[in-house]
């Protein structure tokens, strides 16, 4: 890598495939968005609970994006340091070695479409050995009993792989072979982690786990650190060959964004549900509580470990209000209908609208509101619909404290429902922690980008990037004890009565 050339570049170029859209971000030195662009990629239901994508359609939404970013800032391509990578996980791409296409779509982390062969192997009992080595769960979300769907759909197709003609690939592996021009066949250990083909504690792709999952591993990438070179663009893409020197899911990234750079920091992304990462250093953690261990990042030759909490239904609750109930017409109307109350009034609303998640795990249960009075109102209801995110946050923010041992002095977060502020209040109330909302919410894409940039030499050191974090606002604790407690107890008596 020309590593000296390059540290004089003026941006580092952030891509972020998610699962509703590619964005491509130019950050300057300062962490600061220079210019950006971004398209929608379409969700296909090809059949019930199946969800795919078309894995040209990332590519090309991923090269648009990044030229609109190009073009936003009339940047020239050699001032960019290098390129990092951050994408939508677990979701499964498998093409040909030898012509780069596809075989098929991708198979969406979202596709429940593998849950009878994940119902099999639960039943042949590989399942506590799958968890130890891993930190997941058995569940169709992961890549491995997507690979095998695919490779299932004819015997021609497992014996190309087989032979060492396909390749599988996240969508960061993917994008990079294109980006690469086919040169490279590479992911980094936080999307390996998330396959169920990764031993955690070897930092290996796993023979047994292999054999379990019938996953050929002739197929499977090569793993690299998170911060470090990956390869060079081809000439073609931007005229000038760019190096990619850094790549992290997306939960990953943002923790790193977020700077939660020592054991005990964590972050919460409050979007359509929250995802809650807590960087546990060196140890990964098993937990007793149904959180998943994984690889934070990797980087100068050392993993961090995060343990990992996920609320499917937060935003989702709001959305809710306003589609279900109909009682708000768009979303940022909730701080102010909820705001007419002073508390829920003994109203308790469970989001269990597709299950119970971590720390509870019951699939079977669904949502209910509890403590319905002659007074209650709308705005109870719309108060406890935006209490019940912060609530179910204690409930996994808790459950990692008691997994990890380790003590959290303050939430970090990002997300389109952090512009709430009552919402956000009321999340310092329960936890007792400060909430501390930063001025760049683009977490994801940035951490993407710090990743890189270290590597490219653009930022020389982690402690370089500690001036970049500015605070939009810190939200404080303002209750008693006593109230925190009986507010959550009510919350924990609604719980219990929701469970299947
Ligand atoms: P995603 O990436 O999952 O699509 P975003 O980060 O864009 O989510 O956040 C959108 C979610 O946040 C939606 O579910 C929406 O209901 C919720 N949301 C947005 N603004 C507010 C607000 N002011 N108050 C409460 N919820 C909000």
């Amino acid at each position: 890598m020309q590593k000296s050339a390059r540290k004089q570049a003026d941006f580092i170029l952030a891509l972020d495939q998610g699962t509703t859209s590619s964005r491509a971000i130019l950050f300057d030195r300062d962490g600061k968005v220079a210019g950006r662009g971004q398209e929608e990629v379409t969700p296909l239901f090809p059949s019930p609970g199946h969800v795919e994508q078309d894995p040209n359609q990332l590519w090309l939404t991923t090269l648009s994006s990044t030229r609109k970013a190009i073009d936003a800032v009339g940047a020239a391509p050699r001032e960019i340091s290098a390129i990092g990578l951050t994408n939508q996980r677990e979701t499964t791409i498998i093409w040909d070695r030898h012509t780069g296409v596809p075989v098929t779509n991708a198979v969406v982390w979202q596709s429940r479409i593998t849950s009878p062969e994940c119902a099999r192997l639960k039943a042949l009992g590989h399942e506590p050995l799958i968890r130890e080595k891993t930190g997941l769960v058995l569940d169709p979300y992961f890549s491995a009993t997507k690979i095998s769907w695919i490779l299932d759909q004819s015997p021609a197709l497992r014996q190309r792989a087989e032979n060492g003609d396909l390749c599988f690939g996240t969508v960061d592996s993917f994008l990079l072979w294109r980006l690469t021009a086919g040169q490279v066949h590479a992911t980094d250990v936080t999307n390996a982690s998330r396959t169920l083909l990764w031993n955690l504690h070897e930092g290996a792709w796993d023979q047994e786990l292999l054999k379990i999952f019938r996953v050929p591993q002739a197929m499977l990438p090569e793993v690299k650190p998170s911060s470090g070179l990956f390869g060079m663009t081809d000439r073609k893409w931007f005229g000038e060959e760019l190096p990619i020197t850094g790549i992290a899911g997306d939960q990953q990234a943002a923790t790193f964004g977020q700077q939660c750079f020592t054991p005990g920091l964590v972050k919460n992304t409050y979007g359509t549900g929250c995802f809650v990462v807590m960087n546990t250093g060196s140890s990964i953690v098993p937990s007793k509580y149904g959180l998943l261990a994984t690889a934070g990042w990797k980087m100068s030759g050392q993993t961090t470990f995060a343990l990992e909490g996920a609320i499917f239904a937060a935003g989702a609750v709001i959305q809710w209000l306003r589609d279900g109930l109909q009682i708000i017409q768009q979303a940022s109307d909730s701080e102010q209908l909820a705001s007419r109350v002073s508390d829920n009034g003994g109203v308790y609303l469970v989001p269990a609208f597709v299950g119970l998640g971590a720390p509870y795990w019951d699939a079977e249960a669904r949502g209910a509101i509890y403590g319905l009075t002659r007074g209650a109102t709308k705005e109870h209801v719309c108060r406890a619909a935006l209490e019940s995110i912060v609530l179910q946050t204690r409930d996994v923010v808790e459950s990692m404290t008691c997994d990890s041992g380790l003590s959290i002095p303050e939430l970090r977060v990002d997300g389109g429902a952090t512009a709430n502020n009552l919402l956000m209040q009321m999340q310092a109330d329960i936890l007792g922690i400060p909430v501390q909302r930063p001025q760049i919410l683009e977490t994801t894409a940035l951490g993407a980008a710090y990743l890189a940039g270290l590597a490219s030499g653009f930022w020389p050191q982690l402690a370089d990037l500690s001036h970049h974090w500015h605070v939009d606002r810190v939200f404080e604790p303002r209750i008693s004890v006593d109230h925190r407690e009986t507010w959550y107890a009510g919350w924990k008596k609604a719980i219990e009565r929701t469970r299947s």
